[in-house]
């Protein structure tokens, strides 16, 4: 599949190249789920036909199918079952565990003989992870952390860890200040080949309407780009990470983050190879920086896949909040004059991309304080980023961003007004909102709808030890006050999600 291009994977053991076959798709349901960037679309292609040219030129038979092919089915059940009457196999069809729910079920119900095999990419394989969770109920991310880094010998010494702390988080939250961000290193360019430029003409073709950008298509989609990507990062933008992994600067999409994990979760790279690389620092990073890295891939990237299979299917259903609301229309196309927001959704359209405090702090945060559906959140998410595969985006929007799982991603809503993004960002001097004031005509929208959150999910949050502080100041708003912010509150909800983009579920 298009987020399992690694030729070593256990989907290869006992490959033989006499008899077997490698079946490859492009597929119009997995695009046409959810509309989807141009460039996400471009992405995968782009790298599964590399894949593809480098399985043949080790000798293997590759089944590929183009996306535009006469008799391409479209569907993975579909297109497998095409397959398989013509290749009429002996044997079964050899699928590495798929990285989405729907798709094993889909898979499971074809009525084919279908073999999973486990997916040795992830550090944590599913069984070890609910045995840690059966073995401890109650454990938290930063106890799986821990655990992870002693099981794997990663930044320990003589038992303890290095730097006598498990986590540097209070050296990393710097903000660029009045000057702005320190000179950016530029971020690696990989120039379309003719592979590339096939993709990016058909998908020009065959979406001409959907969200997004080809311009300057510069994105790694072979294991070589993925390795010059990795080594960039740890020469050039590493040492900064740290400090700056929760800062925001207008107009820069990538600032001092790896921006890997399009690779990685595409298996073009490993997640132990890019632990091992960032331990060798060969740019002498600090250790807030080396240590905050690979929490990310070690702690963070592996928890959130353990969660999303041991809680499937139903974590999708979970809405905690009741949200009910729809995904603003202007998510797709930047309009809004929030300039927080116009600035992320602009690298998000153009770059598919955008930094983990941007999604999580900004567009994340706005859906959940104006009450938006946890699903749709991260169905958006699905359809934007060229990163996101179903088991990492689902805990990251619905349950971490969303609280939609009521507490399993974290303890307490990522919930804050405009001083948030005011002091992590140099947005609010630019906007025509004032962060600072949650009624009137120039109130920050996030301002006012922080307050109007804490007041509508009082009665479940306002027990939470984390939230005493947002609700000892919510107690002392004068009701006055309180009533007028209630009221914007509304008529924000109403108008800015008056209009969608995303279909309803199952109408693509
Ligand atoms: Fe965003 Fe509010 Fe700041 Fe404007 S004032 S940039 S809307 S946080």
């Amino acid at each position: 599949m298009g987020d399992q291009l690694d030729g070593a994977s256990a989907a290869f053991d006992g490959f033989d190249p006499v008899n077997d076959i490698v079946l490859m798709m492009e597929l119009r349901e997995e695009a046409d789920t959810i509309p989807q960037n141009k460039r996400r679309i471009a992405f995968f292609f782009a790298a599964m036909r590399h894949f593809c040219a480098e399985q043949r030129a080790l000798g293997r038979t590759v089944f590929y199918s183009e996306l535009d092919e006469p008799g391409n089915a479209g569907s993975f059940v579909g297109e497998l079952q095409r397959r398989f009457e013509q290749i009429k196999p002996d044997g079964a069809v050899i699928v590495l565990e798929p990285g989405d729910d729907r798709v094993r079920e889909s898979l499971q119900a074809s009525g084919l003989p279908v073999q999973f095999r486990e997916d040795r990419h992830f550090l944590c394989s599913r069984d070890a992870f609910a045995a840690m969770r059966e073995d401890q109920p109650t454990m938290i991310l930063e106890d799986f952390y821990r655990a992870m880094r002693v099981k794997h010998d990663i930044l320990m010494k003589d038992g303890k860890p290095v730097g006598g702390q498990w986590n540097f988080d209070k050296d990393n939250r710097k903000s660029f200040g009045r000057n702005g961000p320190p000179l950016l290193p530029p971020k690696p360019i990989f120039k379309p080949d003719e592979t590339t430029e096939d993709v990016l003409a058909l998908v020009e073709r065959c979406f001409p309407d959907n969200p997004g950008s080809l311009a300057r298509f510069d994105l790694p989609v072979t294991r070589d780009h993925a390795l010059q990507a990795l080594e960039d990062f740890v020469r050039y933008r590493l040492p900064d990470f740290g400090r700056y992994q929760d800062a925001m600067a207008g107009g820069q999409p990538f600032l001092f983050h790896s921006v890997l994990s399009g690779p990685l979760n595409l298996h073009l790279l490993n997640p132990r190879e890019v632990i091992d690389a960032v331990l060798a620092n060969p740019s002498n990073a600090p250790l807030n920086a080396v240590e905050g890295f690979v929490r990310q891939v070690l702690g963070w990237r592996e928890w959130v896949r353990g969660i999303y299979w041991q809680l499937m299917p139903d974590y999708a259903q979970r809405n905690a909040l009741d949200a009910d609301l729809p995904v603003p229309r202007f998510y797709w196309t930047g309009e809004t004059d929030m300039r927080c927001l116009a600035d992320a959704i602009g690298h998000t359209i153009h770059h598919a991309y955008a930094h983990h405090i941007e999604r999580l702090m900004v567009l994340g945060q706005f859906c959940l304080l104006l009450g938006v559906r946890p699903y749709d959140v991260h169905r958006w998410h699905m359809s934007m980023f060229w990163d996101a595969i179903d088991w990492v985006s689902l805990p990251n929007t619905l349950g971490m961003s969303q609280h939609g799982d009521g507490g399993v991603m974290g303890t307490k809503p990522y919930a804050a007004s405009g001083a948030y993004i005011d002091r992590m960002s140099d947005h609010c001097g630019r906007c025509r909102y004032d962060p600072g004031l949650s009624v009137g005509e120039r109130a920050c929208p996030f301002t006012t709808l922080y307050w109007d959150f804490l007041h509508r999910h009082k009665e479940r949050l306002a027990g939470n030890s984390r939230m005493r502080g947002p609700y000892v100041n919510l107690a002392r708003k004068d009701p006055h006050e309180m009533q007028q912010i209630r009221d914007r509150a509304a008529t924000l909800r109403d108008t800015l999600t008056a209009e969608t983009f995303l279909p309803e579920p199952g109408q693509a």
